[in-house]
């Protein structure tokens, strides 16, 4: 049954995140905190929903380690992890200070602090999105950052990660009620002005026209991603570790025809500092349980 798939990979989502809290240390490589948070997803028994999220500092969100990424763990890092049963979405996510900064956990107290008071108003009573925006923007200003305006929580369904609902992180004063769903709510707190804007490609690709491809190597490639991922983002990194540095070439032919969209990074404008908490919700007509918790 649906609800139970749901329940599931929300039970293991949040036993990555204890697992994940528990060895991320300054220093380490991104690739292996990636490889580490992914193996132990399948080794619960789900499947990564996405690949994992490793953004640092002024970038917001969509870093992911590429194959042969560099980078080590160090400022403000957040860890936004996925991971699905049947294509049924837990999608949770968590800031870090790796600088011993009391700023940067301010920063990461707020957005925190946003998430709890945006779901305790929906446990408590019939909400509208633009009340939610209202409560995390109240609540990170009163902390004295700004919540980052054009990124949102969202509706997700089977293999759907963004189903269509915005819950927005501002007060948007929009008046729809939220029903029943499954739902994911991510605020974001800066210590900049409060807006981010695509920055380089970030290897994170999704299928968004599953049409034809005459190139052998990207139309095996591309049904091995329909198979093992169907509409959910995928990464570079991965199709390597399974096909080897050709699918770099395949990845570019099936992005330059349309069949798979690459995500841009995405950093904040004024380029300062971002902290994100994520939980989802589960609502239906008899509870609201958030399930990777
Ligand atoms: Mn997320
Ligand atoms: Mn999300």
């Amino acid at each position: 049954m649906e609800q139970e798939k749901i329940i599931q990979a929300g039970k293991i989502a949040t036993q990555v995140k204890e697992y994940a809290k528990s060895f991320i240390k300054k220093d380490m490589l991104l690739l292996e905190i990636a490889k580490k948070i992914e193996s132990k997803i399948e080794k619960l028994g789900g499947k990564s929903a996405f690949p994992t999220n490793l953004s640092i500092n002024e970038i917001a969100a969509h870093y992911t380690p590429t194959f042969d990424d560099e980078t080590k763990a160090h400022g403000l890092l957040k860890i936004d992890l996925g991971v699905h049963i049947d294509g049924w979405v837990a999608d949770t996510a968590f800031s870090v200070d790796l600088e011993n900064s009391e700023k940067n956990k301010k920063l990461i107290y707020a957005a925190e602090a946003a998430l709890k008071n945006a779901i305790d108003l929906i446990q408590k009573e019939k909400t509208t999105l633009g009340e939610i925006g209202k409560t995390i923007q109240e609540t990170i200003e009163a902390e004295g950052f700004s919540p980052i305006l054009n990124l949102s929580g969202h509706s997700m369904e089977q293999y759907d990660l963004h189903a269509g609902i915005t819950i927005p992180n501002i007060n948007t004063q929009n008046q729809t009620e939220l029903t029943d769903g499954l739902y994911a709510i991510e605020p974001f707190s800066t210590t900049g002005s409060g807006k981010v804007q695509d920055g380089r490609p970030s290897g994170i690709y999704q299928i968004i026209d599953d049409k034809n491809t005459r190139s052998p190597i990207a139309r095996e490639i591309l049904s091995y991603i329909t198979e093992e991922h169907g509409s959910l983002p995928f990464c570079e990194r991965w199709l390597i570790k399974k096909f080897g540095t050709k699918a770099k070439i395949a990845l570019h032919q099936l992005e330059s025809q349309g069949i798979l969209h690459q995500y841009p990074q995405l950093i904040e404008i004024s380029k300062e500092k971002v902290a994100q908490a994520e939980n989802t919700i589960l609502i239906t007509k008899d509870k609201k349980i958030v399930t990777s918790e």
